[in-house]
């Protein structure tokens, strides 16, 4: 009979072991880790670890939640630092306002992101997912760590949901969906206000309810939304939802760096005797991997990474750690699963600048180049200038013509301007309806303009002039416009 793990270690190899048994690994290929053959979801109980890299993940994980929770207040130039207001098409990002007419900068910026992403995928496959997404860094490193303190490490957690429904069990499980309950309740208006800005959730928030019911209606969805994803969906937002997950398979190859096994130092995996030097192992031909699963449990979406790379891995280190630890127990050296390319682990080839990565690095410079050009020529205000929908030419008692405009001013500044139009190398005057044109920091002003030519400065039908935007008596835009006359 086997006998019952008597050290904690003994006792997390056999948790780890019992994990992995209960799923069968010969036909990964064929179906989801996280899902039993007839579809059903495994729940996945990842064993608490700690290490090198976990260490350094909760403290980059720190700084990431306070960049995030303090977003919303930090401004530029009196902007946000973030804003993304669909609805009022206003977007923001690094105090830096873009308008409906800066579309093809947004556009470009949206390229640039999307090309980046595809550069450093291929060159270090899903570092973000690991270190930077807000989905691995809440679960992770925020109601992972809240579900251990309240249920304890991954076989308190099986335990605990295996126990009948009693008082100890009740408790536990109402605090813990309590604490997640406002948990997403927080993080739903922290997103929130990336979209309407912090002054508009605080109306929400302190005028009566009936003022704000749509208001009040996306931070109950966005508060259940978050409730629902990290105390249920989990791991299966990354499998199922992510577009970036499922594009892994079209942007790694042999040299791109992931979390892997090194197969050639580990195989062929056998368990280690208790009272076996790890030097004299080596030579009875067994690799370096011990088999005791620790890799596998530990593993936040189920997997067991010796399989090689898989899509559901999130490059969250967890397995490295938890190897690393073993290495050193054994007096191995650490690094059996690390930040390797295939290439690496098979030729012991470094990271190689490929021509794929070359032409992928080559279109992303145009592209910031392009960016960079276009952001920093965009000029502080700009006008646009209509004729007014269905109106005609008029003859004024002088003798002269006019012709009714609508002008649009957008402020991209964080100060208020006085704007001035001048009639260009035409004979003739113009007049802004009430009054002059003051446009407010960051706004838009629609204003009619009244323009009059004398007969001489016309043509039969159609004539064009322009129209000279000043501010601080500094031109800065010529409107082209056609003047309407009568036909001689
Ligand atoms: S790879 Fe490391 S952690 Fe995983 S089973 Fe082998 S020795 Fe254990
Ligand atoms: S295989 Fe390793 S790196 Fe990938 S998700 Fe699992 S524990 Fe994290």
């Amino acid at each position: 009979m086997k006998p019952a793990p008597t050290t904690p270690d003994d006792k997390k190899t056999a948790d780890a072991r019992s994990a992995a048994k209960s799923v069968d690994w010969s036909d990964f290929r064929d179906h989801l880790s996280t899902a039993t053959r007839d579809g059903r979801r495994q729940w996945v109980y990842p064993r608490k670890v700690d290490g090198k890299f976990f260490r350094l993940r909760t403290w980059f994980s720190w700084l990431l939640l306070m960049i995030m929770f303090s977003g919303p207040f930090i401004t530029i130039n009196g902007n946000p630092l973030l804003l993304m207001n669909i609805v009022e098409r206003k977007f923001v990002v690094l105090g830096q306002i873009f308008w409906p007419q800066d579309m093809i900068i947004f556009a470009i910026a949206m390229l640039v992101f999307v090309v980046s992403v595809l550069v450093f995928t291929t060159a270090f496959g899903r570092l973000w997912c690991g270190w930077a997404c807000p989905q691995t860094v809440m679960m992770e490193m925020v109601f992972r760590k809240i579900e251990y303190l309240i249920e304890g490490d991954a076989h308190q957690q099986r335990a605990l949901n295996q126990a009948p429904w009693q008082a100890p069990k009740i408790a536990k499980k109402l605090l813990k969906h309590g604490v997640f309950y406002g948990l997403s309740f927080l993080v739903g208006n922290v997103l929130l206000s990336y979209i309407i800005g912090w002054q508009a959730l605080y109306q929400i928030v302190t005028d009566p309810p009936a003022r704000h019911l749509t208001g009040l209606g996306f931070m109950i969805a966005f508060s259940l939304l978050f409730y629902g994803i990290f105390a249920r969906f989990r791991e299966q937002a990354c499998t199922f939802i992510c577009p970036y997950g499922r594009m892994q398979s079209l942007l790694l190859d042999e040299n791109s760096i992931v979390v892997a096994y090194d197969h050639t130092r580990g195989e062929t995996r056998a368990p280690i005797k208790r009272e076996q030097k790890f030097s004299a192992r080596r030579q009875t031909g067994h690799g370096d991997c011990i088999a005791c699963n620790q890799c596998v449990s530990v593993c936040p979406t189920g997997i067991d990474i010796r399989n090689g790379t898989q899509m559901e891995c999130v490059h969250c280190t967890a397995c490295m750690d938890a190897c690393d630890n073993v290495m050193a127990k054994i007096g191995a050296p650490r690094g059996l699963i690390r930040y390797a390319s295939l290439n690496g682990i098979e030729r012991r080839e470094p990271l190689r600048f490929t021509p794929r990565l070359m032409g992928y690095t080559f279109v992303l410079t145009v592209l910031v180049s392009l960016f960079a050009v276009l952001v920093f020529s965009r000029a502080d205000v700009e006008a646009t200038l209509l004729r007014a929908p269905g109106s005609l030419f008029q003859q004024m008692p002088d003798g002269r013509y006019s012709n009714l405009y609508t002008i649009r001013v957008v402020n991209k500044t964080s100060r208020e301007l006085a704007v001035e139009l001048k009639l260009e190398n035409s004979a003739g005057s113009l007049q802004v309806m009430g009054g002059k044109l003051v446009v407010e920091p960051q706004k838009l002003l629609e204003n009619s303009v009244l323009i009059e030519l004398d007969p001489s400065a016309m043509k039969s039908g159609t004539t064009q002039i322009g129209l000279g935007v000043y501010v601080g008596g500094k031109r800065i835009q010529t409107l082209k416009t056609a003047f309407i006359g009568p036909r001689n």
